[in-house]
């Protein structure tokens, strides 16, 4: 798309939210990836000039969904999400399902189930953009908690996120990074890569600056949650020769206690 490409904005909400606008010029339409909030959604299209269209929604839990109300009753956007949460979630207008597409104008994202975090996560996957929603299943040197899911639940998420190319933009739902680096730094205190995207991180927290998006290839490279397969990340949390699954678990149960 050379001509008026997409765009998308970063709205920071709450104490450390993120949500999304995902725009397309050429049709107009806008949807948003989540609402924590309200007003500063509002505000921001406001200030790009860009009529609501559609609401996507990654998962219930109230920092991701409180604003839907009052954006959708002042824009009559459509709102998207999962069918297995559709009893928690607000009215859908389209319920999702794994491998179901959503069309935004002349973008398309496809749908990935990525329970962990809770059970019904969905994410949203937009290759025409490069850009994938993750909201609280992967996240910037993190992933999300263990609410609902098992270890083994959350880790065959994160293997369906990885196999993205490595130059997509991972969108994630909260501004964590700088606490998710010194936990990775427990893990991998040498690691060069890691020690250099830490030095990145304190750059633009300084700054005030988000962290996210991040590359898949950086979150690959340096993301502890992602390194469960590895050798040295067996041995480095005592559990050589384990299998994947029981080092991550024991990589989000160190994250629970740090
Ligand atoms: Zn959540």
């Amino acid at each position: 798309m050379p001509d008026a490409p997409p765009r998308i904005v970063t709205i920071p909400c709450l104490a450390d939210n993120y949500a999304f606008l995902l725009h397309d010029p050429v049709t107009g339409a806008t949807a948003l990836i989540d609402a924590p909030e309200a007003a500063p959604i509002r505000a921001e299209l406001d200030r790009c000039g860009w009529q609501l269209t559609d609401i996507l929604i990654t998962h219930h839990h109230g920092d991701h969904i409180d604003g839907v109300g009052a954006l959708c009753a002042a824009s009559g956007a459509r709102v998207w999400g999962a069918r297995a949460d559709a009893h928690r979630l607000p009215a859908l207008d389209m319920a999702l399902e794994e491998g179901d597409t959503v069309s935004i104008g002349r973008l398309t994202g496809h749908v990935i189930a990525v329970p962990g975090h809770t059970v019904g996560h969905i994410a949203f996957y937009f290759p025409q953009v490069q850009a994938v929603f993750t909201a609280d299943s992967l996240m910037a040197l993190g992933c999300g908690r263990l609410f609902e899911g098992t270890a083994a639940q959350m880790w065959e998420s994160l293997q369906k996120l990885a196999v993205l190319p490595g130059e997509t933009w991972v969108y994630s739902g909260h501004e964590y990074t700088a606490a998710n680096a010194q936990f990775a730094a427990t893990i991998e205190p040498d690691y060069a890569p890691l020690r250099s995207r830490m030095a990145e991180i304190e750059v633009l927290r300084a700054k005030g600056q988000p962290t996210v998006p991040s590359l898949m290839a950086t979150e690959l490279a340096t993301n502890p949650f992602l390194r469960a397969a590895r050798a040295d990340v067996k041995i480095a949390v005592g559990l050589p020769g384990a299998g994947d699954v029981e080092c991550f678990a024991e990589l989000r149960a160190r994250k629970d206690r740090f």
